[in-house]
Parts: C-alpha cells; sequence; structure tokens
C-alpha cells in the first residue's frame, strides 16, 4: 500500500528534511525536528501527492487514505496522552498547508478543530479557564465557516463574523476583543452558529467531519486565486501540490505564561548574526504573523522568560549545524513549556543572502559552490536600490514632514502617491504614477497591489508579518507596525496621530533602512553599491555590504565559464557596464547615439533627402558626431571587444510626429512643410517591425554603410594612436542571408582600407551578425561563410518565430500566462522549445562552418537567470545585458557552470 501519510512527534517521526517534495517543507522540517528531539507537538503530514489527486478528481481521495489517517491519529493520541473528541480532555489539532517552497499566507489554515459543544466542556475542565476555552471555540467556527464551508464576507469584504464581534464591543461598550467575558465569548459562540445556519450551512459537530472537511479546504487552497498569483510571480509549478499537516494545538493564548513568536536565526534585513524575532505573551501564532497587535523584539525575553530564551538559543544553534542555513522558525509558551511548531529556510534580502553565505563559508558550514547557489540571482537587482537624497532628506526632517515611525521591513527608499487599496495602486500605477500601497494590514489578498507599487506602508503588523515577508521578498521598499497612522479606507484619507491628514493620491516618501515615513516628496539616490562602484563617491570601507558583494561577485567570476558583456550605447554606459564587471559590449545600438537635440537634426536631413547628394551632405555633418561617440566608447572600454551594430530601426521613427516639431523642421533644413509630410507618410510601414530596417537599409543606401564604418574606423585610429588598444566588432542587424552580409562586408572593408592607407596604421576587426529570424538560424551553416561572429538578436527571435509583436504582446499575453500556454513570458525568459531549438540549431551549423566562430545573445534574455543557464547548456560564448543586471548575469552564469558541472559529474 502507498504511504501518503507521515508521523511525526517523537524520534520515531517517519519523515524527515529530504522529504520536501512529498512532505512540503513544513512537514519535512517537523518531522526532522521531532528526529532531533526538539519539542515538536505531535502530528501527521498527507502528502502532496494526495493534494495533486484531489485537486484532480474533485474531492475524491486515494484508496487507502482514510485508514491510514486512523492510524496516525491514534499515533497522535498516544503521543499526545489526549483522545479526539473526548469529554474530559480532547485533543485539538490544527490543520494547516505546506508546499515545497513556503507561499506565506497564500493558503488556508483551521486552528482549534474537534471542538464542539461537548468537548468545549472538557476543554473548559482541562485548562480550568473557561474565557480561553470559549475564545478557541468562536474562533475555530469562524476560521472553518470561512475556510471549509466558504462563509464570505459581503461586497465590502466585512466578514459577518467581524460584524457581530464589533456590535457585541458596541454594546457592551468595549474597545478590544480581549475585554470579551466567558460568558461574552459563549454568547459569540451562539451567534456564530446562528450565522452558519442562516447561510443555509451547516457547522459539523462530528470531530471527524470537521477533520476531513479541514483537510479538503486546504487542498483546495492550493488552487485559490491569490496562490495562483503567488506561483505565477514566484515560477512556483502548479503540479508541486501542498502537503496537509495536522497537528495537536498548543496554546499560545491559555494565560500570561503562555506565548508566541517567530523568530531568525540570523537578521533577515541585514544579515547580521544576531538571533532576530518577535513575541507575544497571552497570543496564537496568528496575533504575530497577522499583525494585530505589534510585538515585541525576541532579546526582551531574555527577562521575560529566561529558561525559555536559553533553550529557543540552543535549538538556533542547533538548527543551524544541522540545516547549514539561516532558519526561521516558529514558538509557542504553554504554561510555561516551550514547543516547536515550525522551522524553515529563511527568507531575507538580498543584502542578508550575500552576507549570510558568505559569512557561513567563513564559519565552515558550507563551500563556496554551495554559498553561490543559495543567492537568488534575480534578487540582486536590490542591492542597487535607491535611497534618500540625505539633503532632501534633512530638508524634509526640518520641515517636519517626518510624520511617523514604523518598522524597518524592506529596504530601500520609494516615493509616490498613496493608494488605500490594491485597486487604487493598479489605478494609479496605469495612470503612470509611482505608487505606496498603504494599508492598516496587508492581507495576501493585497498581493496584486503591492507587485504595482513601489513601496507598502501598514500601520500593524512586525517585521515577520506576511506583508513584511512577502514584500521583502519582492524587493519592495516596506515600513510596516507604523501604530501612529490610520488609514480611513471609507474617506480615502491617512490621519497621523495628533498630526495631518493626508488623501489617497497625495505623495508619500518611505525609508525602508529605518522605517521612516515622509509626507510629500523626497528625492531618491543611488544605493551605496551603486555609489561606490559607479559613483565612486563612497570610499568602499564605509559600507557594510560592498566587500561581501565584491566576494560574491569575486567568486562568481571565478566560477563561470560563460562570458558577460553589457549592451550599451554611449560611454556613461559603458563606465557603469565596467564597473559592474562587464568583459566587453555585446551591443552598441548605433540608432541610440543619435537621440539627442542635435543630432537627431541632422539624422532628419540624411532621412528626409531628395537625393544622394543631399544625403552625402547629411552624412558627412552627421561622420564626426558618430566618429566622437566612437572615440569616447574605445577609450572607455581599453582594448576589451565591442560590438558596434549597424543602423537598425525603421527611419520614420527619426520623424517628428508633432505639427510645431514638423514646421521648425522645414524652417531648420529648408524644404517646405508639406513635403516633409509627404516624405514622412512615403515612410510610413504598416508593419515596422518586419519592414524597412535592419540591413535592409544599408543595403538600399551603402553610403549609411559606408559612413558608419569610416566613423569607428577612424575613431579606432585616434585612440589607437593615443596607446590605447581597440577592437571593433561590427554587426549586421536583421540579416537573412549571406549575400546581405557579403555586401555589407565589402562596403565595410574597402572603407577600412582607406582609413587605414590614410592613417598609416593597419588595426584588427570583425565582421559578424546578428541571428534575429528564423530563416538566418536555419541557415546558420551558409551564413557563418561570411559571418565572423554570431549574436543571436532573442528579442526579434522571439518576436519573428513566435510571430507575437514584442511592442503589442502586451494585451493578450498576461492570459496565456494565466492559462499556462507560457510557463514565462518568452520575451523576458527564453522559449526553451521553439527559439531555443533555433539557437541550438544555427550554434551548432555555424560552428561546422567555422570552427571557433564567437556565438553570443543580446537580447534581453541575456540578463535573464534561466536564460543564461540555457545559453551555459548550449555552450554559447557569452551573454550581453543591460548594465544594471550585470551582477544577475554574473552570479547566474557561475550558478549554470556549477550545475554543468554537476551534470557531468553525474553522468
Ligand atoms: C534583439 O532583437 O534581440 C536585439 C538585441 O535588437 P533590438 O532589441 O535592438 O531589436
Ligand atoms: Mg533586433
Amino acid at each position: 500500500m502507498q504511504k501518503y501519510i507521515y508521523n511525526f512527534g517523537a524520534k520515531s517521526a517517519t519523515g524527515n528534511a529530504t522529504l520536501k517534495n512529498l512532505l512540503g517543507g513544513k512537514g519535512a522540517n517537523l518531522a526532522e525536528m521531532a528526529r532531533m528531539g526538539f519539542p515538536v507537538p505531535a502530528g501527521f503530514t498527507i502528502t502532496t501527492e494526495v493534494c495533486t489527486f484531489t485537486n484532480r478528481f474533485n474531492g475524491k481521495y486515494p484508496d487507502g487514505l482514510k485508514k491510514q489517517l486512523s492510524e496516525s491519529l491514534a499515533y497522535v493520541e498516544k503521543i499526545m496522552g489526549k483522545k479526539f473528541g473526548d469529554k474530559k480532555n480532547p485533543l485539538l489539532l490544527s490543520v494547516r498547508s505546506g508546499a515545497r517552497t513556503s507561499m506565506p499566507g497564500m493558503m488556508d489554515t483551521v486552528l482549534n478543530l474537534g471542538l464542539n459543544d461537548i468537548t468545549i466542556h472538557g476543554l473548559i475542565e482541562s485548562s480550568g479557564n473557561a474565557r480561553f476555552a470559549w475564545d478557541a471555540y468562536r474562533r475555530f467556527i469562524q476560521m472553518y465557516a470561512e475556510v471549509a464551508l466558504d462563509i464570505k464576507g459581503d461586497i465590502k469584504g466585512v466578514s459577518p463574523f467581524e460584524k457581530i464581534i464589533d456590535q457585541q464591543k458596541k454594546e457592551k461598550n468595549l474597545q478590544f476583543d480581549t475585554e470579551f467575558t466567558a460568558e461574552d465569548l459563549q454568547q459569540l459562540v451562539a451567534l456564530f452558529i446562528d450565522v452558519v445556519k442562516k447561510s443555509g450551512k451547516e457547522f459539523p459537530q462530528t470531530p471527524e467531519e470537521q477533520l476531513w472537511g479541514s483537510i479538503r479546504a486546504v487542498f483546495k487552497s492550493w488552487m485559490n486565486e491569490r496562490a495562483i498569483i503567488y506561483r505565477q510571480i514566484n515560477s512556483i509549478p502548479e503540479n508541486w501540490g501542498t502537503a496537509v499537516n495536522v497537528q495537536s494545538m498548543v496554546f499560545g493564548n491559555s494565560g500570561e505564561t503562555s506565548g508566541t513568536g517567530v523568530a531568525f536565526t540570523r537578521d533577515p534585513a541585514t544579515g547580521e548574526n544576531d538571533f532576530y524575532g518577535e513575541y507575544l505573551f497571552n497570543a496564537q501564532g496568528e496575533d504575530v504573523v497577522a499583525g494585530v497587535r505589534t510585538p515585541h523584539r525576541i532579546s526582551r525575553l531574555g527577562k521575560a522568560a529566561p529558561h525559555i530564551y536559553s533553550e529557543l538559543i540552543e535549538y538556533r544553534a542547533q538548527l543551524e549545524k544541522r540545516f547549514k542555513d539561516m532558519m526561521d522558525i516558529e514558538f509557542t509558551i504553554e504554561n510555561g513549556k516551550l514547543w516547536m511548531l515550525q522551522a524553515r529556510v529563511g527568507k531575507r534580502t538580498a543584502a542578508a543572502a550575500i552576507k549570510i553565505a558568505i559569512d557561513m563559508v567563513g564559519e565552515g558550514f558550507i563551500d563556496r559552490e554551495t554559498a553561490l547557489m543559495r543567492i537568488d540571482a534575480e534578487q540582486l537587482n536590490q542591492i542597487l536600490r535607491p535611497v534618500f537624497d540625505p539633503v532632501e532628506k534633512k530638508k524634509a526632517m526640518a520641515e517636519k514632514r517626518n510624520i511617523a515611525k514604523g518598522l524597518n521591513a524592506g529596504p530601500g527608499a520609494a516615493t509616490g502617491v498613496i493608494a488605500l487599496s490594491a485597486e487604487k495602486a493598479e489605478q494609479f500605477k496605469k495612470e503612470g504614477s509611482d505608487v505606496i500601497l498603504a494599508r492598516m494590514e496587508t492581507s495576501p489578498d493585497d498581493i496584486g497591489g503591492l507587485k504595482v507599487s513601489e513601496g507598502v506602508l501598514t500601520a500593524r503588523g512586525g517585521m515577520t508579518s506576511h506583508a513584511a515577508l512577502v514584500a521583502r521578498q519582492m524587493g519592495k521598499i516596506s515600513v510596516a507596525g507604523c501604530e501612529s497612522l490610520h488609514m480611513n479606507y471609507e474617506d480615502g484619507t491617512i490621519t497621523v496621530e495628533g498630526g495631518i491628514t493626508l488623501k489617497e493620491g497625495d505623495f508619500i516618501s518611505l525609508d525602508g533602512t529605518t522605517g521612516e515615513v515622509f509626507a510629500g516628496k523626497i528625492k531618491t539616490l543611488p544605493s551605496d553599491i551603486h555609489r561606490i562602484l559607479i559613483d565612486g563617491e563612497l570610499d568602499e570601507k564605509e559600507s557594510d555590504l560592498y566587500p561581501y558583494f565584491r566576494d560574491l561577485m569575486q567568486w562568481s567570476d571565478e566560477t563561470r565559464t560563460l562570458g558577460v558583456r553589457a549592451n550599451a550605447d554611449l560611454p556613461e554606459q559603458a563606465k557603469i557596464a565596467l564597473a559592474l564587471g562587464a568583459e566587453g559590449i555585446g551591443l552598441c545600438r548605433t540608432e541610440h547615439m543619435f537621440f539627442g537635440k542635435d543630432k537627431i537634426k541632422t539624422v532628419r536631413e540624411m532621412i528626409l533627402a531628395t537625393d544622394s547628394k543631399i544625403r552625402k551632405e547629411a552624412l558627412e555633418k552627421l561622420l564626426p558626431l558618430q566618429r566622437e561617440d566612437f572615440i569616447g566608447l574605445f577609450r572607455v572600454m581599453k582594448g576589451r571587444p565591442i560590438i558596434i551594430r549597424l543602423l537598425d530601426p525603421p527611419l520614420h521613427e527619426f520623424l517628428p510626429e508633432k505639427k510645431e516639431e514638423i514646421e521648425a523642421l522645414a524652417r531648420e533644413i529648408g524644404i517646405t512643410t508639406p513635403e516633409i509630410l509627404h516624405k514622412i507618410e512615403s515612410l510610413g510601414e504598416a508593419n515596422p517591425m518586419l519592414g524597412f530596417r535592419g540591413c535592409r537599409l544599408g543595403i538600399v543606401h551603402p553610403d549609411i554603410t559606408q559612413t558608419q564604418a569610416r566613423a569607428i574606423f577612424e575613431a579606432a585610429c585616434i585612440v589607437s594612436k593615443e596607446g590605447i588598444k581597440v577592437y571593433p566588432e561590427i554587426m549586421i542587424p536583421l540579416a537573412l542571408s549571406s549575400d546581405e552580409i557579403r555586401l555589407q562586408k565589402e562596403v565595410i572593408a574597402r572603407t577600412a582600407k582607406k582609413v587605414f592607407t590614410k592613417e598609416k596604421i593597419e588595426l584588427a576587426y570583425k565582421t559578424g551578425t546578428m541571428i534575429e529570424l528564423p530563416r538566418a538560424a536555419l541557415i546558420a551553416g551558409e551564413m557563418a561563410t561570411e559571418a565572423e561572429f554570431f549574436s543571436f538578436g532573442t528579442n526579434d527571435l522571439t518576436q519573428t518565430t513566435l510571430g507575437i509583436s514584442r511592442d503589442d504582446a502586451g494585451d493578450f499575453l498576461p492570459e496565456y500566462l494565466n492559462q499556462h500556454i507560457f510557463k514565462a513570458s518568452p520575451f523576458k525568459t527564453i522559449d526553451q522549445k521553439g527559439v531555443g531549438r533555433l539557437i541550438i540549431m544555427a550554434t551548432k551549423e555555424g560552428r561546422a562552418v567555422r570552427k571557433n566562430i564567437h556565438i553570443g545573445i543580446c537580447g534581453e534574455h541575456g540578463g535573464d537567470p534561466d536564460s543564461i543557464k540555457f545559453c551555459n547548456e548550449i555552450g554559447l560564448n557569452y551573454v550581453s545585458c543591460s548594465p544594471y543586471r550585470l551582477p544577475i548575469a554574473r552570479l547566474a552564469a557561475a550558478q549554470a557552470a556549477i550545475i554543468h558541472r554537476k551534470i557531468l559529474a553525474a553522468a
């Protein structure tokens, strides 16, 4: 009989930490902690396979599950010395989700299960605390009704149970739930059961029915909307499924010697090796993570309950030793006894991830390869995040605009307009504003709004609240638990205790590194790493993070085999690229060099030329401008390879659109407005992406290619004579035949010869092509007879292979992702099945003809970790990406190399 359930609770636990795929992270680690001899309330885990089965077959369970469940229940009863449904000393259970990787707050949970009109009296008797028992019962009914019976709130989302609680508080003149007496709570229980009845459903009184109802609901919640969105954002496959953990309840809210808390074995924001966490006395776990009360820092527990604190410190050490990582734990204290409820690898900021991984190498926990594999490459975009301009911040302080202070839950600085709901956030973003989502407390339902916001601000909730966790992980700037603020959803305002009122749509600024909140805008500035490496205005020694970042990049570079270049068009961008580790430029889009007031005018003259003489004159004017740009690039790059691409976009993109602009241009270049209008019209294309662009331009007007080549070679000679090495690689865009390459190469070679003869110097250079069209990929062997290098322009190759316009995909692509036609956007991650196949084929055929042909990619995919892994696997020479993604590319390339070596070793 297949095993569907694994028990835990003592050293006899049947699961262990390696069974994550089957038991989920939570279940596997509960079993592991039990094996390590930690005090874990006994329970059992129903496997992820059951989730997949039951969701596929509409709630049906595999044969044998029922029998295994009653055996496991007996195991739990034996260890805990209690019986499920017992009149005197009833065993109460929790039912929770637990996927392979944690999805904080995205799925459902049921607590206090097993209570009914009979067992409630047993709980009152065994706990000796009627208030606590009735409180547990009313919480259970509400949770069960909402989760398992699907009793929803009204149109505004207000739960009928919360309405009753509010009414009762008003009637009894109470401020907090904690002021309810046992009798009040008993009355709530009756009212709650009534709500269930009125909704046409029944609250089940038998514990078995409650258990199965809860298990079903938790499995089902794998498919709820917020879980689906979360999976999409985090690329978690649907077929993983969630496990369900059924565990004995222990109560942190059973009195003043009880409590609950969450902690990290190291600081999840900075990576500092400090025990870091929060707790509350007389509270349930949900109170800490949902942020209803703001908890105390864990160090205070050292004074409040020293024996518990030292026990926790001991487990902290053992957990790090066992898991060799920073762990996040949940614990409960029940009448002075500590129980461990969860341990999992802790989520962290990019800065913390880097520091912890490198520190752990130093501490002998892990080796360098493991450290490199630990850090999520994509997350590295956080370390270049902005901070406030200190001058503006000081000014804001002087103006007393610092209206509140909360917890520094997600580092970085953000300014934007206030949105009080996820919907408003999405609307403001659409209208073009940067947004700060401000909520009393965020719920997982806010995730869509969080995604489009620069930052998130909450009035309640601690550092470990779900809001903070999710925001940190998404790299959002966030300030949590800002208790002096009140968000008034009805009238669209935020009131500051004893201070001003802000309106939805007003500007607000958050410092997620210090927790400060400011009214109005504050200019943001680049981060430490940015200031050290790019601006050169901060000394390395003044940054805590920099030495760690430097080590990480150095280790990555020592490990990777794939080259890393940057897409940079101007000397300024090339400087940033070099500072962030580029080994060369993989793509200089020369048309971008013409953006800017002076140059664009001359380009327009060239395009509007009515005969070749006039065009020649315009090109003559352009020549020195281009040459200056190339000189700048060569000087910055000092002999590193630079791929300069000949002019690519459709010419009409360079023409003015507005009437005044057209009239001004007509005056400046001395032709009439109607003439310009006529030319613009004639240059217009039905499908510009497939029109008169790429090398088609140089084929029809070879003088354009000639001028560009001349500018490149003259610049190369000038810089070379300065004693700086130069190595230009000239690239022909959007080619579909070897003849195009041959013809363009001839123009380039002729020009080179002329310039070199005149300058009395001979410089090495190469001419290659982009592979951006399926035809070019299909005849790559032939292309390689002429091309000395290939660069896959995966933006165009994706658009032309899929037949999806890269500029118009926004309207339907999201739905394609929703319906799983694509796992990820093909414009972000290479579509391996289609485009990838063409790349593999073209690489093979190109190399068969020209053995050492250098091949890379320069589409946006060059900075995407999954695509980088693919490029490494198929043996490309390099990837080229935007300068700011270079740290990501360097680490991703190192990770790809490690994986590749492991695969080879295993084969
Ligand atoms: C490409 O098509 O992938 C490419 C790099 O060129 P561009 O984005 O300029 O069309
Ligand atoms: Mg292209």
